[in-house]
């Protein structure tokens, strides 16, 4: 069967009743994907686990202007619907949902979510009201499609916290399912990002993962500061001019992580090759 295009809201209700009431007549579950589209081999993978979980695949691909900042790329982001929709028809995923900004942001929409403590360290110093965007489109997305389960990557580790963490206090009845973060064969996490680097910047930009699996190596050989200068002085070397964060925390609520007590740390860099920002994250 082919994928189910669909723009408004109850076109979408109606298609996911159809689906779950389908040729077994036993209510089929559902397993939702977001995304921002410029879909690439990472949003396939989140499928791909979507489809383990679920009977129904349901993908959305928003461009949520309430988690981009007056300077950021809100109007550059990528686009290509045709294509995105062909790639996700080929992992099999069964509907999906392309909202106009009036159907997710009404006129008059009054509503922000905040998760204040995960969200005021890392992507969230510099860049406000990200994660509150996040939240709540998040927030409406889960509650639209009534799914039963979520797909995100660890890439975005920290909105993975944070959207565990609004399901929880919201009590949706939603289960949040992780996927590793996918990466080429030089270890560059893939990103919609990356089709703006250039060659010389792709070179730069591969040796992000090494320098932080050096890290993750010697770890327990280092103190938390000592591994950090390790690694702000390797990213420097290899030509990082920009370096917004270099930190390491802990794995479950983003708190420090002392020396006395190194487990469930998780090592988060962000970085500007040129004007072109790059997240990425390992287990320590
Ligand atoms: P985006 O379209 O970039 O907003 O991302 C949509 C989803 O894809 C989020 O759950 C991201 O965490 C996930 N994602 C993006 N890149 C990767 C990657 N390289 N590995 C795993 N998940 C990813």
């Amino acid at each position: 069967m082919s994928i189910e295009v669909i723009r408004d809201l109850r076109g979408l209700h109606s298609s996911i009743a159809r689906h779950r009431h389908g040729p077994l007549n036993t209510a089929a579950s559902l397993a939702i994907v977001p995304t921002m589209g410029a879909i690439h081999e990472a949003h396939e993978a989140l499928v791909v686990e979507a489809k383990r979980n679920a009977n129904i695949v349901l993908a959305t691909i928003f461009v949520n202007p309430m988690q981009f900042g007056e300077n950021e790329d809100l109007d550059k982001y990528p686009k290509s619907e045709l294509e995105d929709i062909k790639r996700l028809e080929s992992k099999g995923c069964d509907i999906v949902y392309i909202p106009e900004n009036e159907t997710i942001y009404p006129e008059d929409f009054d509503l922000t979510i905040n998760v204040p403590k995960l969200s005021s360290v890392l992507c969230g110093k510099e860049r406000k009201n990200h994660f509150q965007g996040v939240a709540t489109v998040v927030a409406k997305l889960l509650l639209q499609s009534g799914a039963d389960y979520a797909i995100f990557g660890e890439k975005d580790y920290q909105q993975l916290l944070i959207i565990k963490s609004l399901v929880r206090d919201l009590d949706i009845p939603c289960q949040i399912v992780p996927i590793n973060t996918v990466r080429d064969s030089n270890g560059l996490a893939l990103s919609s990002r990356n089709q703006y680097l250039n060659t010389k910047q792709i070179n730069i930009a591969n040796n992000i993962n090494m320098i932080m699996n050096e890290a993750a190596k010697n770890f327990y050989n280092l103190d938390i500061n000592e591994t950090i200068s390790f690694v702000l002085k390797k990213l420097e070397k290899v030509g990082i001019k920009k370096i917004d964060y270099v930190e390491i925390r802990n794995n479950n609520n983003l708190k420090n992580v002392t020396n006395n007590d190194k487990s469930n740390a998780r090592l988060f860099i962000a970085v500007y090759i040129d004007e072109i920002r790059l997240i990425d994250n390992i287990k320590l």
